[in-house]
């Protein structure tokens, strides 16, 4: 009997979820891979951060996400390593061999290596970082309330965002909305001295969208006094201090890290050919420019539509892992891949305070109509069910009442202890256990 070809993709967000879930009906059995057993909805990173919603809230189970996706199977591990030429993916001492490879691991964090940025800065890319961003929030009012020197506790409530892109405006109007909050539960402390400044090298805000928008972003952050700083550099991030590339610097305990992201590559054994950002170079059906079995998606693939890159965002994402798995159904089928062709239905940004921007077609939106489309939209593609319910009934409670009901400031646990991986022999999960996965296809686990 032919076995069936075995499909691996790497990385469960918005593109490899997907990517997992449609080639689910290609006749290939799939593994998916991630270092998390869940989904990050990263667009709601920044309410976790601001303690706005819950952190589970945006943590879908892979597994749950799986269930309904037929020879589909998940595999908690770090993607250490890709071997091209003999279609073997190492990972966690584990060698998993591929017939096709789809590499869907995201973007990380780009410090544009300005000096003490890594070791001080807030970065918000994981849902790991948006829980140490919130703990850090909440513990600098905490540390504000109680001391008596004016000059520490300035420091301690200035809040300094570098980069005037969709998180860093998203960051910057929420914090708004926080000092708000919390102005009840902090008596003794004059919130009026909590500085919220954003800062951005360009001479716009929000650079992806038209400058109008920009502009309108601009002034409406500084209408809740949100100090807009264009034009400027960041040059180094201290504990104490942020200082910008004119020489001035700014007493800060709190820099949030939003000033750019660059493509999340697992090594390989041959370099790939990368572009802007790290990026991997593919062909216009997505698959890499020297293998025609392996694809890359998502934030990690540089992708151009008529002439322009395309710009790393979650409908993207998601239409390529469609995409994809309709090329490797054609494939094992005998036919040619087809080129990825880019729908894109509109742009939103949220700013916060009843406020937000759009573009959709020729048309821009600025107000409270782009505010509800961008909370609709993301509500309606988040996963699951019980999610959607929570994360609506708390932003009734905090939109409504202008509350936040999280408070948690949590220390690392004495008693947690590191796992170690168990120990798994390369020959029990290579290419023999395949020939084992033939005779039980629905027995044998694919690692
Ligand atoms: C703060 C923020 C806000 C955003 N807001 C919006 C928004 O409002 N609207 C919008 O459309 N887009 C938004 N984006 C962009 C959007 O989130 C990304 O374009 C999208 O997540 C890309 O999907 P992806 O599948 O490529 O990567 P991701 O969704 O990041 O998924 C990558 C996955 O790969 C896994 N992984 C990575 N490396 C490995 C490895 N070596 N081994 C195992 N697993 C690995 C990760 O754990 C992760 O699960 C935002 C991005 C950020 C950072």
């Amino acid at each position: 009997m032919k076995r069936r070809p075995r499909a691996v993709v790497i990385g469960a967000g918005f593109s490899g979820m997907q990517a997992a879930q449609s080639l689910s009906k290609s006749g290939a059995d799939v593994l998916l891979i991630d270092r998390n057993n869940y989904n990050t909805f990263v667009p709601l990173l920044y309410q976790v951060a601001a303690a706005q919603i819950e952190p589970e809230l945006i943590a879908y189970p892979v597994r749950t996400i799986l269930r309904g996706a037929p020879r589909s199977q998940f595999l908690r591990a770090e993607v250490q390593r890709v071997d091209f030429a003999d279609q073997v993916i190492e990972a966690d001492s584990r060698r998993i061999p591929y017939d096709y490879l789809v590499m869907a691991t995201g973007s990380r964090t780009q410090y544009l290596g300005v000096s003490g940025a890594v070791e001080n800065a807030f970065p918000l890319r994981t849902l790991e970082q948006a829980i140490a961003l919130r703990h850090h929030i909440l513990q600098r009012l905490e540390q504000a309330s109680q001391t008596s020197d004016p000059v520490l506790r300035q420091q301690l409530l200035t809040f300094v965002i570098v980069g005037g892109g969709p998180t860093g405006v998203e960051m910057a109007g929420t914090l708004t909305e926080l000092k708000k909050a919390v102005k009840k539960d902090y008596p003794t402390l004059d919130l009026r001295e909590m500085r919220i400044v954003i800062v951005q090298s360009g001479d716009t805000l929000l650079n992806n969208l038209p400058s109008r928008l920009g502009r309108y972003t601009a002034r409406k952050l500084s209408r809740l006094n949100v100090e807009v700083m264009l034009n400027m550099r960041v040059s180094q991030v201290s504990a104490q201090t942020v200082t910008f590339a004119e020489g001035s610097c700014l007493p800060t305990t709190t820099v949030v890290w939003a000033a750019g992201l660059k493509a999340a590559v697992p090594e390989a054994a041959i370099a790939l050919e990368q572009t802007d950002k790290q990026k991997v170079k593919v062909r216009d059906t997505l698959q890499l420019i020297d293998y025609d079995n392996v694809y890359a998606i998502g934030d990690l693939a540089y992708v151009q539509q008529q002439g322009k890159p395309l710009t790393g965002v979650a409908p993207e994402a998601l239409q390529q892992g469609v995409a994809i798995a309709r090329n490797i159904r054609r494939q094992i089928k005998g036919k040619d891949p087809q080129p990825f062709s880019y729908f894109n239905k509109g742009r939103l940004a949220i700013i916060g305070s009843y406020g937000g921007v759009g573009k959709i077609g020729p048309v821009l939106l600025t107000g409270f109509l782009p505010w509800l489309m961008w909370l609709g939209v993301h509500l309606v593609y988040l996963p699951g069910f019980r999610s959607r319910l929570l994360v609506l009934l708390s932003w009734l409670h905090s939109y409504g009442l202008g509350d936040r009901a999280i408070r948690l400031i949590l220390s690392p646990s004495p008693l947690q202890r590191s796992i170690p991986p168990p120990q798994v022999s390369s020959s029990q999960v290579s290419h023999p256990q395949i020939a084992k996965f033939q005779q039980h296809p629905t027995k044998t686990p694919l690692v």
